[in-house]
């Protein structure tokens, strides 16, 4: 547990709108290029009396980045001034890689990690070949399948899509 300093006494985001805005800032802890929104995550922020409700989605079950997230969801509440937040994890409808953005999936293939996608149209993200082939169903997390292209050699990640 990290020590919460109010760097100032700004103004507090008054509306949910502003609120969310804050939120929709925090990277993936697994693809920082990516935005919790823009991955689709980020579902709904709710006023419930004086306390912030904020829902999202886990991408895969289980996913360790989930805990990191909700610690980075209440801390950046915490930094602007909330200290009464709620973190609601719902489950359904299920999250699916169809919720990423086309901008998401283009800041993924940049990064180096074939977005999700039918398995025959994974490209290699250097070289753009399609002659792929999968090393491990579970890369580097679950939520990705480690692959290799046969044409530079280059092994890459690619996000699976559910
Ligand atoms: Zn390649």
């Amino acid at each position: 547990m990290t020590e919460m300093v109010q760097s100032s006494a700004a103004q507090l985001p008054s509306s949910l709108e502003e609120i969310r805005a804050l939120l929709a800032e925090i990277p993936d802890p697994e693809i920082p290029v990516i935005t919790i929104e823009e991955l689709g995550i980020l579902r709904r922020v709710d006023r419930d009396g004086g306390r912030i409700v904020v829902t999202i989605t886990p991408t895969y079950s289980g996913c360790p980045a989930m805990e990191m997230i909700c610690g980075q969801i209440i801390d950046t509440l915490a930094a602007n001034g909330i200290e009464d937040a709620q973190v609601k994890t719902v489950y359904s409808p299920a999250w699916t890689t169809d919720w990423m953005s086309e901008a998401a999936k283009a800041k993924l293939d940049a990064y180096g990690v074939a977005p999700p996608g039918s398995r025959e149209a994974v490209l290699c993200p250097r070289c753009r070949s399609n002659d792929v082939r999968t090393v491990s169903s579970f890369g580097s997390t679950a939520c990705k399948a480690l692959m290799v292209c046969q044409a530079c050699l280059e092994p890459f990640d690619w996000f699976k899509a559910i």
